[in-house]
């Protein structure tokens, strides 16, 4: 077996993470990457810095809808709390004016003021939505995975 960094004939190889790359190397060269401990197996998820970053990015790119009765949330939770609307509205930088509208459904929150009263209240307001088509992400466009780039090479005879 070859060290894939350095080209050496060696017996024990060992997959290490070189640049978001795996790569199986020799003792010598096993300093250069980061060691993976679990072997990578046929579709399971691979835990490195690129696929984090993936995660992150779909993540960022999740919508927010508002749930269907967030008013009375905001209401309900508002008086369970024993807060007037003067007093959230003030908690959440808000005129009380705006919280009236808000509990009456006249006013639909940005996701901003959603935030700052789910945060106030203990409650949700915004749930995430995955946008369709969103598990083929990893097949158009941008890179592949390493755990695809793996597949495709143990599928080669
Ligand atoms: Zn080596």
């Amino acid at each position: 077996m070859l060290c894939e960094l350095c080209g050496r004939e060696t017996k024990n190889l060992t997959k290490v993470l070189v640049e978001g790359t795996t790569m199986d190397v020799c003792e010598g060269c096993v300093a250069y990457g980061k060691i993976i401990t679990e072997p990578i197996k046929k579709n399971t998820p691979v835990k490195t810095a690129p696929r984090r970053y993936k995660e992150k990015d779909i993540f960022e790119r999740m919508d927010t809808a508002l749930v269907p009765n967030w008013a009375e949330r905001i209401k309900n939770n508002r008086e369970k709390k024993g807060l007037t609307r003067e007093q959230l509205g003030a908690a959440i930088g808000q005129r009380t004016i705006i919280i009236s509208h808000l509990e009456n459904g006249e006013l639909h929150p940005t996701d901003e003021m959603a935030r700052k009263i789910e945060q106030e209240l203990d409650i949700i307001l915004l749930e995430k939505i995955i946008p369709a088509g969103q598990t083929t992400n990893t097949t158009k466009g941008g890179k592949r995975t390493i755990g695809d780039l793996l597949n495709h090479e143990t599928n080669q005879p």
